[in-house]
């Protein structure tokens, strides 16, 4: 750990980065103390850490977790608001999430990549391309191992592809990756952060400490990111779909552009949807200046078909394409989805009902020739249909029976799309879970 001055660490929260945290701290020599909220019995992290003589307090937040504690590495999913963390800065303790300690154990060549929408799949794109162009890579994050585990294995010649979410960003001090991504800021997850103000400056925690010699991409296309970033000492590398970006990634009608250089044709890419081209004009910017091939960016974009659940191609049945956006757990991203397809869609929709009026959709739903509704808000979904005069809906018990239906009401050439626009709980354990099950009877279709 570079410039770790700190003797006596405070892990609040276990889960895997809690635990790899504790880990990492206490081979590096540092005293640990994990504190976490569950009891003992139910907590197989706490007893493997107890087994490595690591001090573990479990069962509650007593204030004496942070006696002789000079650090603090907190779960980003704990609030600032918990009074642990309240006191521990008020004290004026450092109080971090994993990623600082990634960065301080292996930093130098690291790729990170935020945004309220789409860091998974650029994640993924980019050790995708990275890989495809034989260059040594690891990836870090929400599908990949927690960052700070990552970097206890990877070596020098290796880039870390880290998907950072804002509250790990929040929890940073000198933090900084080489080549930063920035994709995009919607008004997401305020009820954490208040107000947009405090979103957005935790999001431009990103690129606060880098040097001239790092390099920014970010989303030109979006006013707020480019205000944003206008204050950042890195190398300005900017995205567009509306303009030339000379010095950056563009389009043309049917192109994509690396500075001058053509990379690819549009109809080339597997991927669907305008907001996966900005997530691969991002991901080909990442790449290329970490040294990926066009040969390499080309092969992925020509076969990588989405990560699991979202907007998947599952597989074409007598001429029927099927998707998978189980991921599509609220209103922006079914809207994104529908935006993807020119060809008669048959939506397939329904989950946990939060209350929300579902009026929104009308307006993406041009395409969409049938529904088939499934979940608590069906009874919302069959109103919107019959509002917007689809004349095909039908409610089902569940998204098996859904695939079904479909299939049998399609036609050739339509597209067959699951993006729910809810949460799975009222059925499902995870959206994973639905969407596993809906690529299942699609793979079962005659
Ligand atoms: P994240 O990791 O940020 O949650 P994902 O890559 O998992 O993002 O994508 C989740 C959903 O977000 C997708 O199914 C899609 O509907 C939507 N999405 C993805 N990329 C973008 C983007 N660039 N802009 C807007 N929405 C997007």
């Amino acid at each position: 750990l570079i410039n770790f001055q700190y003797n006596h660490v405070l892990v609040l929260g276990l889960a895997k980065s809690g635990e790899a945290a504790a880990k990492l701290l206490h081979q590096s020599g540092v005293q640990v103390r994990v504190n976490d909220q569950k009891p003992y019995e139910e907590n197989p992290q706490a007893r493997t850490l107890g087994d490595l003589g690591i001090d573990v307090i479990t069962g509650s937040h007593p204030m004496s977790v942070l006696d002789d504690i000079d650090y603090v590495v907190k779960n980003p999913g704990i609030p600032y608001t918990n009074p642990i963390v309240k006191e521990a800065l008020r004290r004026g303790l450092p109080v971090v999430t994993e990623v600082e300690l990634a960065y301080r154990l292996n930093g130098d060549n690291m790729i990170g990549i935020t945004g309220s929408n789409g860091k998974t799949t650029t994640t993924t794109l980019v050790f995708e391309m990275l890989k495809a162009s034989d260059k040594a890579a690891k990836l870090a994050g929400n599908i990949g191992k927690v960052a700070c585990e990552v970097a206890q294995t990877t070596k020098d010649q290796e880039t870390m592809v880290v998907e950072l979410s804002s509250f790990q960003l929040i929890g940073t001090e000198i933090f900084k990756p080489h080549i930063a991504v920035f994709l995009n800021l919607y008004e997401a997850h305020l009820d954490y952060h208040k107000t947009m103000e405090h979103y957005g400056w935790s999001k431009s925690q990103l690129f606060a400490h880098q040097h001239a010699d790092d390099y920014l991409v970010f989303n030109a296309d979006q006013e707020i990111v480019r205000e944003l970033t206008s204050s950042a000492a890195s190398q300005a590398v900017p995205f567009s779909l509306e303009r030339k970006e000379p010095k950056g990634i563009w389009c043309d009608e049917d192109y994509l552009f690396y500075k001058e250089e053509c990379i690819i044709a549009l109809d080339e890419i597997m991927l669907a949807g305008k907001h996966n081209l900005e997530n691969i004009m991002a991901a080909v910017g990442a790449s290329k200046l970490s040294g990926a091939t066009n040969e390499g960016i080309q092969q992925v974009l020509k076969t990588f078909s989405g990560v699991e659940h979202r907007m998947q191609f599952v597989k074409e049945v007598q001429g029927r394409k099927f998707y998978n956006d189980s991921k599509a757990t609220n209103m922006l991203a079914t809207k994104n989805a529908l935006q993807a397809f020119k060809q008669p869609t048959i939506l397939l929709a329904g989950g946990l009902d939060r209350g929300n009026a579902l009026d929104d959709l009308a307006p993406y739903l041009k395409n969409v020739k049938a529904m088939i509704l499934f979940g608590e808000t069906a009874p919302k979904f069959k109103q919107l249909a019959i509002e917007y005069g689809i004349e095909t809906y039908d409610v089902v018990d569940n998204v098996k029976q859904a695939a079904e239906k479909a299939y049998r009401i399609s036609e050739e050439g339509d597209v067959i799309l699951l993006s729910p626009a809810c949460a799975s709980w009222d059925q499902y354990r995870t959206f994973e879970e639905r969407g596993d099950m809906f690529m299942d009877a699609v793979h079962t279709l005659k």
